[in-house]
């Protein structure tokens, strides 16, 4: 949508911040938002602008090293003291490419609709040298009990979009310290900055108050909601010499294993193609054919990412699972909190949104003899239009 214009693009993503107001061990732009990380929104949005370096505290590897792997082609660059030093680091990261244009973009503004990139991009096409999104300010200002005159007064959003050797060579020069780039080259330049019209949406998320603003912006922008069924079978084997089997993600004592040729974790299955069923995507045994070696005794949890990953790439997210085994054994009610806390961790859900219960056959069947175990799972989605 935006790469075929005539100058080369590429974008710098701030995200080495702390988040130290925001009161959670998680920096803010990597908390989950409807289950995926912020940063995960914000790169999705711009990955059609060009390369991308992406400026982080390497001391936060384990938060952005998931969301990166996402992206190819993404460059991973060390921030620095401020946020002013991160951008310069970024900006230094693209001198292979030389881009006409760059955009500076925080990673905390995962909102950013894809009009409002556009009309930045076009006023520069257009001939804006360098611009910025801006909102008009609606509220009577005060300093004090001092009204403050708010003709002409805008609040600064990103993206901001300058010419890429202006940018470093305003960057290269200056020795002051700046709240935002806009007004590093206004200040540094004297150039004109150009206030394109942003987003009320395009917020910055910094409390803890805003996640959850964001969240409700985000499911508001969702309309279409759909279910999924899943089904799975695995027969029953000799007793494990660990004693354990991988049922649910979860480590749970058992007489007998589960026989199949990834891990057998059968209601990890059926999850991911309930999952897979909301959006026409296949079937697990389409994603991940037994034919293929590499899936021998796999760990399901990545099938179950996976599906959650195709999911997130046509722009949806998952609300709500409800599970039922049918079982004779293993009883799982004496792990339920660890199950329940498992599927909460690798379904991002919160635990009221996973409906776990258990069933058996009354001694019917193979599942009454006890020659295996069945799981159903129903999985509910909020979907773009
Ligand atoms: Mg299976």
């Amino acid at each position: 949508m935006t790469q075929s214009r005539g100058k080369n693009w590429a974008a710098v993503v701030v995200a080495a911040g702390s988040g130290t107001r925001f009161g959670s061990d998680c920096p803010k732009q990597y908390a989950l938002l409807q289950g995926r990380p912020v940063l995960d929104y914000t790169l999705t949005t711009l990955k059609t602008v060009g390369p991308i370096a992406l400026v982080v505290n390497p001391a936060h590897q384990a938060f952005y090293a998931p969301v990166a792997a996402r992206y190819p082609g993404l460059r991973i660059v060390p921030g620095g003291a401020t946020r002013q030093d991160s951008v310069k680091n970024g900006l230094k990261s693209l001198m292979d490419v030389h881009p006409d244009y760059v955009m500076v973009h925080d990673a905390a503004r995962p909102l950013l609709t894809s009009n409002a990139l556009l009309r930045l991009q076009t006023a520069v096409e257009d001939g804006t040298r360098n611009a910025t999104l801006a909102i008009a300010v609606n509220d009577t200002l005060t300093r004090g009990n001092d009204v403050i005159d708010r003709t002409g007064v805008q609040a600064v959003q990103t993206p901001q979009a300058f010419p890429y050797a202006l940018a470093m060579e305003a960057h290269d020069r200056t020795s002051k310290n700046y709240t935002d780039d806009a007004g590093l080259i206004f200040g540094e330049t004297g150039e004109d900055i150009s206030f394109i019209l942003g987003e009320v949406e395009n917020f910055k998320i910094t409390t803890l108050g805003d996640m959850d603003r964001a969240g409700r912006v985000l499911l508001a922008r969702l309309p279409e909601t759909r279910t999924g069924l899943g089904f799975d079978v695995h027969p029953f084997g000799e007793r494990p010499d660990s004693g354990m089997i991988s049922l649910f993600g979860a480590s749970i004592p058992s007489d007998k294993s589960l026989v199949g040729y990834s891990d057998a974790d059968a209601g990890l299955h059926a999850i991911t193609d309930a999952i897979l069923g909301t959006i026409g995507a296949g079937d697990i045994g389409v994603l991940f054919p037994p034919s293929d070696m590499q899936w021998k005794n796999a760990d399901s949890t990545i099938f179950l990412h996976k599906a959650l990953e195709i999911l997130h790439d046509r722009g949806g997210i998952l609300r709500h699972v409800d599970i039922m085994l049918l079982a004779e054994e293993p009883r799982i009610g004496p792990h339920r909190h660890v199950i329940l806390q498992r599927l909460s961790q690798i379904l991002s859900l919160p635990a009221d949104a996973i409906g776990l219960k258990a069933t058996t056959a009354e001694k019917l069947g193979f599942i009454g003899r006890s020659e295996g175990l069945a799981v159903q799972a129903v999985a509910t989605v909020r979907l773009p239009a």
